[in-house]
Formats: C-alpha cells, structure tokens, sequence
C-alpha cells in the first residue's frame, strides 16, 4: 500500500523545534519499553531543562537518546539533522553539500559533512535492505529489538538509523 509523500509542511508541523525532535527520537529507540531500566517503575522520564536528555520522574536515572547516533555531539541542531535527512529521503538524486548550506543556513563545511554521514547512513541502511539482516520498518530510527529492554548495557552500543527510503513516512 503506497502511502502519501509526506510534505515540507508536515515536517515542520511535525518538528517545530529541537525538542519535538528529540522526543521522536525517545520514543523511537525506547520502543515498548515499560519501565524504568533503574528503579524498574513505570516509565515515565520528563525532558531536562537546557539538556538533551531525560530523566525518570521517580529515581532521576536519566536517558540520552542521542548517545550513539549521528546527532550525537553535534553543534547542528537537531531540527537541523532531521530536516537534512528529510531532503535526502525526499530527493532521488541525492542532495548537494551546496544544496543543504542553502536550505539549512549552516556553512560549507557543516553541510558537506552532514551530508557524507547521511550518506554513509543510507548506504549502510540500503546494504542492511539488500542482506536481509534488519528487519525494515518505516521508522526513521528504528533501535534494534534489543534496545526494547533497555537497561544501563544499551548505554554505548551501537543504534542503528534506518532512513525510510522514499519518504518520510515513517516518521
Ligand atoms: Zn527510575
């Protein structure tokens, strides 16, 4: 079943800001998880103030989306990042680092490497595709099933980011 081209539009009603960013990336990589990998009550984790991280309304034990992503340690902001993968996903041909300086307003050089990691991003998701290894979802960011559990070992192992491929559908 095709599902509709998801517009400019609905991006940005999407992600208004950074922080609806980073909530779509919360609820993405902690997927089905019920508890808190801490106190084991349930989750319930508020955004801290001026920090990309969560943190359990009970313990305080806190949660970092971003941790081992390509937004991870990036002075680009989020919005930014996901705005850049949008273009690309939407673009058959790809999008120029030229092309991003001028939709994005960021330098060259950001743009120029924002766009080689998200290439790399959608080669290794295309290589995943073709060998059958992941199973696909139509989520942008998708964490893999172990990440359904998560507990303090998750913290620094390896997230993987699945572009959706025509669209951002999935969002
Ligand atoms: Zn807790």
């Amino acid at each position: 079943m095709k599902k509709e081209k998801f517009t400019v539009k609905q991006f940005h009603e999407k992600f208004p800001d950074d922080d609806a960013c980073l909530q779509d990336v919360l609820e993405k990589r902690y997927i089905g998880v019920k508890e808190c990998p801490e106190c084991g009550r349930h989750f319930n984790f508020y955004k801290v103030k001026a920090r990309k991280c969560y943190a359990c309304a009970f313990c305080g034990y806190q949660l970092h989306p971003l941790a081992d992503t390509i937004f991870h340690k990036s002075s680009t902001s989020l919005k930014n990042w996901f705005f850049a993968i949008f273009l690309f996903s939407a673009s058959k041909n790809g999008v120029s680092a030229k092309e991003l300086e001028r939709q994005l307003g960021v330098t060259y050089k950001t743009a120029w490497r924002m766009a080689k990691q998200i290439r790399i991003l959608f080669k290794e998701f295309h290589t995943e595709q073709l060998n059958g290894t992941v199973e696909i979802d139509e989520t942008f960011i998708g964490g893999k099933e172990k990440y359904k559990h998560a507990d303090k070992k998750t913290e620094g192992t390896q997230i993987i980011c699945r572009p959706s491929k025509s669209s951002y559908n999935g969002f």
